[in-house]
């Protein structure tokens, strides 16, 4: 949203040393809320009068006003439309040029970075909240589609029970010591669901699958700047064939199991759907592809895998290459492999 034409180097140059220095003041914070306000109560007709403005911050010296107004001014708050008879500036702490235009015409609204932290005031986005958990998940292990009931021995922490917390606004799935699946869930939101886990856990699902597809479309979740993924062959963690995802901008995005990548691949989800699967609802963690049993390595340099998502007597193979792009698609009859 910041559409710039600077290199990053530039713009981390012109980037301000602390952008919510301005924010420090309570008529600052107070012109906000009632820039905000406003824009809640009259729909698009977001520009209030200076006048009013003032009159509504409740600041009676005008001086002091415009120098808190100009603080904010151009990364917070900006002109509106309605200037067209006003000459002067704000700019000028000498309230008197004001008064030789018609003021009530000269208007401000919330810039989309001044909408942006309003909102996260107004709706206590933040807040802090009383952790949940940890709770025991139902195990797609257990129940496995494939017939791999031969638990190896020298996979020891396999039985690991899958367990979920809430924790410092971040809802966690993990399986004994690792941490399989985590992602933000407000606590605004949680409140608002009475911090029932079960809720948290398929909000937490849903918000993980469109942060997934962000990055699988080349989009930073945070900053929407381009990404760079890699697949990754990671032997020393719990999940051997995983991808990253990283953001000139702001830097690492995490990463996860390479077969989280069928979850917007429409073959994949016709596939699933045609087998009473539902990709697009199933909670992520539920899925049984998600598992290096699902993974074969095709090759090394450069990498690529077949994920294979089985039911009964048919199996659709998935090859990921690796920029972790799904680049060929096929059906097969068990068996016949
Ligand atoms: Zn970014």
């Amino acid at each position: 949203m910041t559409g710039s034409n600077t290199t990053p180097d530039e713009a981390t140059s012109e980037r301000p040393a602390d952008p919510f220095k301005p924010l420090g003041n309570e008529t600052r914070l107070e012109i906000l809320r009632v820039l905000y306000d406003h824009l809640q109560s009259a729909s698009r007709e977001a520009t209030l009068s200076y006048s009013t403005l003032r009159s509504e911050v409740g600041v009676a010296d005008k001086g002091n006003f415009n120098y808190h107004l100009r603080q904010l001014d151009g990364l917070f708050v900006e002109r509106g439309d309605k200037t067209e008879t006003t000459t002067d500036t704000h700019s000028s702490s000498n309230s008197d040029s004001r008064t030789s235009t018609d003021s009530s015409l000269d208007g401000y609204r919330l810039t989309f970075a001044g909408f942006e932290i309003a909102k996260v005031i107004d709706v206590d986005a933040w807040r802090s909240h009383e952790p949940c958990g940890p709770v025991v998940l139902e195990d797609p292990r257990e129940n496995p589609v494939e017939t791999s009931t031969n638990e190896t021995d020298d996979e020891p922490t396999a039985q690991d029970p899958l367990t979920a917390t809430y924790e410092d606004s971040v809802v966690e799935i993990r399986r004994g010591d690792d941490l399989l699946y985590a992602h933000a869930v407000r606590p605004t939101g949680a409140a608002a669901r009475g911090m029932a886990v079960d809720e948290l856990l398929d909000t937490a699902s849903t918000l993980w699958r469109h942060t997934v597809e962000q990055l699988l479309e080349n989009i930073c979740p945070y900053c929407h700047a381009p990404i760079e993924r890699t697949l990754e062959y990671t032997p020393d963690r719990r999940w051997e064939h995983t991808f990253s995802a990283n953001c000139d901008e702001c830097g690492s995005l995490g990463g996860s199991h390479v077969g989280i990548v069928a979850i917007t691949h429409p073959e994949a989800i016709a596939f699933c759907w045609d087998h009473g699967l539902d990709l697009t609802s199933t909670r992520v963690w539920s899925l049984p592809f998600v598992d290096d049993d699902a993974v074969t390595v095709l090759s090394d340099e450069p990498r690529r895998v077949r994920l294979d998502i089985e039911f009964e007597t048919v199996r659709l193979e998935l090859v990921v290459n690796d920029d972790v792009r799904i680049v060929d698609t096929e059906r097969v009859c068990r068996g016949e492999s």
